[in-house]
């Protein structure tokens, strides 16, 4: 592999995840050992598997929401590891990789809680962000069919490491790339991490990245590498 620096797109906390296994502080350690450059947080928001009592007023959801983000960029200098935020919206089952905005943001506006998905994509574009489709053609349990909204994305989750593997074979994301080479869309690859044992996946740069908007100047340009191992392989 030419691109050296590792980051993990796609990764849960216990904080803000229903559904995660370990702390902010726990994901980033393990991630630095791991040879992870840096880590996005993203978990899963208003209408997803959120750890966060819902009845909460907003401002206080918002907040309750990032702890794990806080936790884990609390020990991003120490450990000398890059920890951004993002979030993964859900509609229905239907989710989404959400890039380049902030806790302050999601306080201004609230809309974002019950935007359809045309929505979302204007407003996270309003706000500098970019909105990616995560594991398209995942089936499970807890999503009722599979939808594909090309016009209001600007990329997509072409591996996840967590997708279920389907006769031995890698279906889900097989359908993912090709449905992005259909498209010509922008990619990510992430390893949907709920726990402190790393998978593997991520993207990979040239360089140390400065920011998330400099994550997501790379990854709209399409200079970086996919980095692409499974939890089943
Ligand atoms: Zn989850
Ligand atoms: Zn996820």
């Amino acid at each position: 592999m030419e691109k050296k620096y590792l980051y993990e797109t796609h990764l849960h906390t216990n904080q803000g995840s229903a559904c995660g296994n370990n702390t902010g502080r726990e994901m980033a350690i393990a991630h630095k050992e791991a040879g992870y450059s840096g880590i996005i947080v993203t978990d899963h928001f208003f209408y997803g598997n959120t750890a966060v009592d819902r009845s909460l007023p907003w401002q206080d959801w918002v907040h309750q929401y990032c702890a794990g983000y806080r936790d884990a960029k609390a020990i991003s200098k120490e450990i000398d590891l890059d920890v951004f935020f993002g979030w993964e919206s859900g509609y229905n089952g239907t989710e989404f990789l959400v890039y380049g905005l902030d806790e302050d943001w999601l306080i201004n506006h609230p809309e974002i809680k019950d935007a359809t998905v045309e929505e979302q994509l204007k407003l996270v574009h309003a706000g500098g962000g970019i909105v990616f489709q995560a594991h398209p053609f995942r089936e499970e349990y807890y999503i009722p069919e599979v939808r594909l909204f090309p016009e209001y994305v600007d990329g997509i989750e072409v591996f996840n490491g967590s997708n279920k593997w389907i006769d031995g074979r890698d279906l889900f994301n097989e359908r993912a790339k090709q449905y992005a080479e259909q498209y010509d869309f922008p990619v990510t690859s992430g390893s949907d991490i709920h726990c402190n044992v790393p998978i593997g996946s991520g993207v990979a740069f040239d360089r140390r990245m400065a920011d998330i908007q400099d994550f997501i100047e790379h990854l709209m340009r399409r200079d970086c590498e996919m980095v692409k191992v499974s939890k089943f392989a």
